[in-house]
């Protein structure tokens, strides 16, 4: 799967590649989807949620240009495979769940797997996870109207934040903002993309939820 769609793809990072590589995919996809794991697709878990395409979350883990120890925030833990791609990198992973069965869930499977360098929180990761700011590096798993403000204010100077934007629930631009100094920070489009909504405070309302 590396090998055909990732690298194939363009994913030129050997750390990513490496990552993506160790990671045992098929411990994150539930059992009646097992067959299917191995596909560039994103796939089904609890919740009304979704793993990522595998091709995605090396796009993403790639734009955050990690060296190796980092601590980064992930917003959406979802199944906990984004953020075993990501503990193979980083130093530390904050990972922000708002579903607590899902934030439980992947808690105890990545310890089970041995990611004893995920931190797993339930709760509204539109707000980030201020304990720990400020960040090198922020990913978002789920698409939001607008960059949310305490997401950009916990990035490190010189920190990278990579979020999925759009006006429409279900699509979105895949984009890169850098802190360049205290007060200025610069966005990068990468890609077009379709995530779960981001809902909360600063994303979008629970009540109109698709
Ligand atoms: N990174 C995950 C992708 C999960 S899909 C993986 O690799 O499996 C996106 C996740 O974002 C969903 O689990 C959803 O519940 C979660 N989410 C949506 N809005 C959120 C918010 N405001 N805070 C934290 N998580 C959120």
């Amino acid at each position: 799967m590396v090998e055909n769609h990732i690298a194939a793809r363009g994913i030129r990072s050997a750390l990513v590649l490496d990552a993506m590589q160790s990671v045992p995919r098929e411990a994150f996809v539930p059992d009646h989807f097992r067959e299917l794991t191995y596909r560039d697709a994103p796939l089904p878990i609890a919740e009304e949620q979704t793993i990522s395409q595998p091709y995605i979350v090396a796009l993403m883990t790639e734009a955050l240009m990690l060296k190796g120890g980092e601590k980064v925030l992930e917003i959406g833990t979802g199944s906990g495979y984004a953020a075993a791609v990501l503990a193979q990198i980083a130093g530390e992973v904050y990972s922000v769940e708002r579903i607590r069965e899902l934030a439980n869930t992947a808690a105890a499977l990545l310890s089970e797997l041995g990611y004893s360098n995920v931190h797993v929180q339930h709760s509204d990761g539109t707000r980030g996870w201020e304990d720990h700011a400020p960040y090198e590096a922020i990913v978002v798993t789920a698409g939001g109207p607008e960059v949310p403000d305490s997401l950009k204010s916990q990035l490190e100077i010189g920190g990278r934040l990579v979020i999925p934007v759009g006006s429409n629930r279900q699509l979105q631009q895949l984009v890169r903002v850098t802190r360049v100094s205290k007060l200025d920070y610069k966005s990068e489009f990468i890609a077009d993309v379709r995530f779960v909504p981001l809902v909360g405070e600063q994303g979008w309302s629970a009540s109109d939820e698709a």
